[in-house]
């Protein structure tokens, strides 16, 4: 996605507001990644929606460039569609706390529940006794006692001919009585929906009533997962997904479709078939994965966080002219001082060596940038634009008011000279120190 967006980015050179133009070619683009991976295509609609709502108009002052900051407000609408933040699986219940598997055939349900005690075992100390439920496949009661034994989790003993309700009851009964802290009730699938599956789950729900129902589904299953989805939460109201099979290549786009349909946290991902291969789910990651661009996001965040770029270009004209005052000079010490100090900032403008050896040989360092912002601070607003009318009387006064020697203010006010005359010099060349900013 992100070549192809760069190579209609490229083609957006102006800058201040995003114009519907500029965001309507964005959007073809993005719809048609979206729908790559395996978005659904109410969700893609949802989405672009918001997208342009967001983009069209106001967004664009700090701009980069438009299309950087399309990129950021995407990525920013993905994460806030996925959920924002990690939700982990919540046993505020009393115990044994009843946490049910459901899902369709071969979704995972069985593997993912062993993942689970595992990690409740292991990482909460919680003692876990697992239970399946699944009457359909002859092996399947087997399968979880065999992954069981594997992980170092009890299982309940396998008692044949009985049914769902039946195994739900005994499990719940031996987990009370054995005094275990959780129990997971690993049911039956079917391979597609149908109504003796949902009366099935929905019995198993109201004999255990369960702190956590989790939908495992498949996520490399792409559309048919969302009906899935919206089909099993509409019956069974579950509290959290599980997206198996996020491992390798998978396209995330899954996670998108299920969060949007249902509205439910994704609180778990598989990544692969072993016990340990499961993972908290977390946004930010899977928006960088569908839009496979995470150092984009990042320059442009930090970008647009520190940069105005338009404040530059204006000053730039300043500077071409001579008007570089101690009111700039602040402004720069504090975009200074978030960039990550002299170094951040300085590394990205071009041509900048000498100037930044100068500034050192002026004592400018990371560590006085506060001093010399509060030194400013203290100046009345005529002696910023004239700092000239600045003698002896005055400057006391300041050094006063910011804690500091009037040396140090001598020594910023001989600072601001030099940067003045230096920036006056580059102004008037092109490419000169604005321009490199404005165009990062
Ligand atoms: P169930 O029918 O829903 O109980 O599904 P199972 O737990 O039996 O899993 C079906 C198959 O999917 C098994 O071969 C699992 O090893 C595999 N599987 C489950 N989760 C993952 C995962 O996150 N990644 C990969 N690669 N395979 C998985
Ligand atoms: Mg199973």
């Amino acid at each position: 996605l992100s070549d192809r967006l760069s190579g209609i980015f490229d083609k957006l050179t102006g800058r201040g507001a995003l114009s519907e133009a500029d965001v309507d070619a964005a959007m073809r683009e993005i719809r048609r990644a979206l729908l790559e991976a395996d978005v659904a295509l109410p969700v893609v609609r949802q989405f672009i929606e918001e997208v342009r709502r967001e983009a069209v108009g106001a967004t664009v002052v700090k701009s980069v460039t438009p299309g950087q900051m399309v990129v950021k407000i995407v990525h920013d609408e993905l994460v806030k569609m996925l959920g924002e933040t990690a939700e982990p699986i919540s046993l505020a219940a009393a115990a044994p706390v009843p946490i049910m598997m459901v899902g369709l055939q071969g979704s995972g349900k069985t593997t993912t529940s062993a993942k689970i005690a595992r990690r409740l075992q292991n990482r909460e100390k919680k003692r876990v006794l697992m239970a399946s439920l699944d009457t359909q496949r002859p092996a399947a009661q087997e399968q979880l006692r065999v992954l069981g034994e594997e992980n170092g989790i009890e299982t309940l003993k396998i008692v044949p001919g009985q049914n769902p309700r039946q195994i739900a009851e005994r499990a719940m009964t031996a987990a009370r009585l054995g005094g275990f802290d959780v129990v997971i009730l690993d049911t039956a699938g079917r391979l597609s929906i149908d109504e003796a599956l949902m009366t099935e789950i929905a019995d198993i729900k109201k004999t255990t009533n369960p702190h956590e129902i989790l939908l495992v589904a498949d996520s490399l299953t792409g559309q048919d997962a969302v009906a899935t989805a919206k089909a099993f939460d509409e019956r069974m109201n579950v509290t959290g997904i599980v997206l198996t099979r996020v491992d390798g290549d998978g396209r995330g786009g899954a996670a998108l479709s299920m969060r949007a349909t249902t509205g439910k946290p994704i609180k778990l991902i598989g990544v692969g078939e072993k016990a340990d291969a499961l993972e908290e789910f977390h946004p930010r990651r899977i928006a960088d994965r569908i839009l496979g661009m995470g150092d984009i996001v990042s320059l442009v965040e930090k970008a647009a966080e520190h940069v105005d770029a338009e404040k530059a270009a204006a000053m730039a004209q300043k500077m071409a002219k001579g008007g570089f005052d101690l009111n700039d000079l602040k402004d720069q010490l504090a975009q200074m001082e978030k960039m990550g100090g002299l170094g951040g900032l300085m590394g990205m403008m071009p041509g900048i060596g000498k100037m930044k050896k100068e500034m050192a040989a002026a004592g400018l360092d990371d560590g006085i940038i506060k001093k010399q912002v509060a030194i400013i601070n203290s100046m009345t607003k005529t002696e910023r634009k004239k700092p000239d009318i600045l003698k002896a009387s005055r400057k006391k006064r300041i050094a006063a008011g910011s804690g500091t020697e009037v040396a140090e203010v001598n020594k910023l006010l001989k600072m601001h000279r030099q940067m003045a005359d230096m920036m006056k010099m580059m102004g008037r060349k092109k490419g000169g120190m604005m321009a490199g900013l404005g165009s990062m």
